[in-house]
């Protein structure tokens, strides 16, 4: 059975199962596997001579997820959590330049990736014991719809949502506060990093009753990571070949799941992270200094995280060494206005609209390729619709972006949610409500 130890190494390794249960290590660390699982040399050739994505998925899932309750039956777990398209759209031939559109799932963002995973995996653990489990997760916007649709209606699970009032887009906000069920809505008066602080002190404080726990859907839970590491196999398999990929990042859950896709055998050129005027990774690629900041409100608000909580994985990940970061993920600060010319060149040159997040992927891609580090191929993650972000959009191209019609259902349905300052004692009495 394959074992997940904290980062910090100071807590017990557990199964799979249980690591995701757990959520964030008692000793505050994340969970990594360990030892990792060998690396595979024929991976290459297998996943480039797969049909399918759910099998594609498979292959890269089954070694991580040994000896847990869902090996059985990972098939279609996977077919049926990943019942939409990621397609990798070709942009521009003669510069190979792809687009993996990452947002065809129900909530139009890449993160229905990671929570239709998780929840389908929680529930099948719990359905194998009698307990019950309260998920919180802190949100910027995207993280909140998509794992209130995932685990909507899922027995003997409750969802918290936390999001900063006024830090995320309306249709966001609907998104958030319109599913009622075993879905809570809390607006935190305070930023993304306040509703991510309240969470991780209650994961380590909260007293729970007797079979009842505490877990968070935030990608400080592995069990969001893990899935998305198939799409880069997936789109290693479609272009036939290793490619540079660059990853819109907020958090750097998305990328971290990529490095280990590439850990487990699959090919890769390169990793770059786009990051906005939140450049804490890009000064630590510098400086050799990690320091979190207080977050910056940008166009690309999903990507506005001051403190990015997996950046501790990384860091293990390479040995807590400077120089294997900088040889392995390279990352260029964004600012608001390059990001809207990326989001209008890519317009007028490709006849493509893309949201202000995958436009500084965009801008990332022009800065590889005028410094000669974008040889081959290379996938632009394209994380969310541009009709989530229709306003920054219009602003940008002049025209609107149609909303689909199964986003636009939320927006006519009445918010409900619970405002608290961010404050811990208030998000606790919300927690004894829910749990009595
Ligand atoms: C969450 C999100 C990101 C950042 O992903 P991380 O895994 O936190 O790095 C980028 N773009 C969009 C649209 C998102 O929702």
């Amino acid at each position: 059975m394959l074992k997940y130890a904290s980062t910090r190494a100071k807590s017990e390794a557990l199964s799979f199962d249980e690591a995701i249960f757990q959520g964030l290590a008692p000793d505050g660390g994340l969970y990594l596997p360990e030892p990792f699982p060998p690396y595979n040399p024929k991976l290459k050739d297998e996943l480039l001579a797969t049909d399918s994505f759910a099998k594609v998925a498979e292959k890269i899932i089954s070694p991580l997820i040994s000896g847990s309750v869902i090996e059985e039956g990972l098939l279609e777990l996977l077919e049926e959590a990943f019942h939409f398209e990621l397609p990798l759209r070709l942009l521009d031939e003669k510069q190979g330049l792809y687009v993996l559109e990452l947002f065809h799932g129900p909530t139009f963002a890449f993160k229905d990736v990671g929570a239709r995973f998780m929840a389908r995996a929680f529930s099948k653990i719990i359905r194998q014991r009698s307990e019950r489990i309260l998920i919180l997760a802190a949100t910027s916007g995207d993280t909140g719809s998509a794992v209130a649709q995932g685990f909507l209606g899922v027995p003997n699970i409750d969802v918290c949502i936390l999001y900063p009032k006024g830090g995320v887009s309306h249709l966001q906000e609907q998104q958030i506060t319109t599913n009622g069920h075993n879905v809570h809505a809390i607006e935190v008066e305070g930023r993304f990093d306040d509703c991510q602080a309240l969470v991780k002190k209650a994961l380590r404080t909260y007293k729970c009753p007797e079979g009842f726990h505490l877990s968070t859907a935030n990608s400080i839970n592995i069990s969001r990571l893990i899935p998305q590491a198939t799409y880069y196999a997936w789109a290693y398999n479609q272009a036939g070949g290793a490619l540079n990929y660059i990853v819109p990042s907020g958090n750097f859950g998305n990328i971290t799941s990529g490095i280990l896709a590439r850990q487990l055998g699959m090919p890769a050129k390169s990793f770059t992270a786009a990051v906005n005027a939140n450049d804490v990774f890009p000064s630590y690629l510098q400086s050799g200094k990690y320091e979190p900041k207080q977050s910056l409100s940008t166009l690309s608000n999903a990507m506005d995280v001051g403190a990015p909580s997996n950046f501790e994985r990384l860091l293990h990940l390479f040995n807590n060494r400077n120089d294997e970061m900088n040889a392995n993920i390279s990352s260029l600060s964004v600012s608001d206005q390059q990001t809207k010319e990326a989001i209008k060149e890519v317009y007028e040159k490709y006849d493509y609209v893309m949201c202000p997040h995958t436009a500084t992927a965009y801008h990332n891609y022009k800065w590889l390729r005028n410094n000669g580090k974008a040889e081959g191929k290379t996938a632009i993650l394209a994380t969310a619709h541009p009709a989530k972000f229709g306003e920054s959009v219009f602003n940008a191209i002049n025209k609107e972006v149609e909303i689909p019609e199964k986003l636009a259902v939320c927006l006519t349905k009445e918010k409900k949610a619970t405002s608290i300052s961010a404050n811990y004692e208030a998000f606790a009495s919300i927690i004894d409500d829910i749990i009595k």
